[in-house]
């Protein structure tokens, strides 16, 4: 209990509000087609769920991995490759339960996913912090020079990173998988969303087998009510994740939709186009405001400053635009919505200051 004080739960409250802009949700819903794609799919195994699932998950183990691969060609994946669990929370706590336990030590570079340290600490696992610099990026230096300070068992590198929008180059990552002598987890929740010419570290997989590129459904594929995450690693570390899991961790619902979702790829990810506009149009957009935006490879965006954020976050809320209170204490975090909810935030936004 000690150990987890001050660590408080996942606190993004569930307000009902006409613009949420805080939980990083694709804000377009899967289309008609789709939705009779999944009822379609979830009938088919209705008639079946007095068994239980594919406790392996078979075959949307092997959707995943050929959808890796139209993501970032040449990264040869298959289903042996690909483990999937209840959105990458689950994937984190796993990857935590099998890498992690007392007396192990995970390291992460803040500002980053608040989650990180909590399931870290849930898994009995120490955490320890090191620092981004101040345009919210890893100098590899550092990141090697904290790596031989703590000796983690586990390091995580998100990219993009939340809530910063910034995405690492592969520099970075390979000198913390030359320097690191346990695993380096990849968080790629935003992976989709990423700018032209930022590689995925899917590209650095071959040959690395103790590196982990953490996936989900909920943020581009706008899957997040399916819970469905996903990682890529060596064959060895799924192996090492079988001796942890839950027998019969996903449901057949939840297997049965993802697969459906991965069918129709193309139309979900669609709106990462529409989306990657809105957010570069809404970084121009604060930047000619005054203001300071970080880069983003993300479908959100930090900025700031503000000496009192809370009144800035209040001042949205009362006008129905929920926004996040998280990362550096003068910074706030707004999602990228439709072009009606992100006209809505500037109109309030703009009241306020
Ligand atoms: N990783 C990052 C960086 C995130 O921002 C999030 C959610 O916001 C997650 C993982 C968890 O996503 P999920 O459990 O819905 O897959």
């Amino acid at each position: 209990r000690d150990d987890l004080r001050g660590t408080e739960p996942y606190g993004a409250p569930q307000l009902d509000v006409p613009v949420a802009l805080n939980t990083n949700e694709n804000p377009y819903g899967p289309s008609e087609r789709l939705v009779k794609a999944i009822g379609e799919a979830a009938a088919e195994v209705a008639a079946g769920l007095n068994r239980y699932p594919d406790r392996d998950a078979t075959a949307l183990r092997e959707d995943l991995a050929a959808f890796l691969d139209t993501d970032t060609p040449g990264a040869g994946l298959t289903a042996a490759n690909v483990w999937a669990a209840n959105g990458s929370n689950e994937i984190i706590q796993q990857i935590l339960q099998a890498f992690g336990g007392p007396g192990r030590t995970a390291l992460g570079f803040e500002p980053s996913y608040s989650m990180h340290p909590i399931i870290t600490r849930v898994t009995a696992t120490t955490w320890v912090n090191a620092h981004r610099d101040a345009d919210f990026g890893i100098d590899p230096e550092a990141a090697v020079a904290a790596v031989e300070r703590h000796r983690p068992d586990v390091v995580f590198l998100t990219s993009p990173n939340n809530p910063t929008g910034t995405a690492l180059p592969p520099q970075v990552i390979e000198a913390v998988l030359a320097a690191a002598p346990g695993m380096v987890v990849v968080d790629e929740a935003y992976a989709e969303f990423r700018r032209e010419g930022t590689p995925s570290a899917l590209t650095l997989l071959p040959g690395n087998p103790r590196l982990i590129v953490t996936r989900t459904m909920s943020k581009a594929f706008a899957m997040a009510g399916t819970r469905l995450g996903y990682l890529a690693a060596d064959p060895a570390v799924i192996d090492a994740l079988l001796l942890v899991r839950l027998p019969y961790h996903l449901s057949a619902v939840t297997q049965a939709v993802a697969r459906a979702a991965v069918a129709h790829g193309d139309e979900l990810l669609a709106t990462v186009d529409l989306l990657r506009r809105e957010r570069d149009d809404l970084v121009a957009w604060l930047r000619r405001e005054g203001l300071a935006a970080a880069d983003s490879d993300a479908n959100f965006v930090l900025f700031g400053t503000f000496p009192d954020r809370r009144r800035i976050w209040q001042g949205l809320l009362d006008r129905g635009v929920l926004i996040r209170e998280v990362g550096p204490p003068e910074w706030l975090r707004v999602t990228v919505g439709t072009p009606d909810e992100m006209a809505a935030f500037r109109t309030a936004l703009k009241e306020i200051l």
